[in-house]
């Protein structure tokens, strides 16, 4: 399946909760803000539970296909 992960730089307060649960695919830049690296280097699974974790909701995960 298809998916793609994207970053609301406005809602990111920076708390990190995304990196904990897929940490190849996510880490701060130089402001404490989230940025997407390798989604590819995480399963799926571990992406979701990182986007359902975040607290502001600033992650937005698009699936595509089945
Ligand atoms: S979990 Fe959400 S608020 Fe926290 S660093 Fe990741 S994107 Fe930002």
């Amino acid at each position: 399946m298809a998916w793609s992960v994207t970053v609301d730089r406005d809602r990111c307060i920076g708390s990190g909760m995304c990196i904990v649960y897929a940490p190849g695919t996510f880490a701060h830049d130089a402001e404490a803000k989230a940025v997407v690296l390798d989604p590819s280097t995480d399963d799926l699974a571990a992406v979701r539970t990182a986007v359902e974790g975040c607290p502001t909701g600033a992650l937005q995960l698009t699936e595509e296909g089945e």
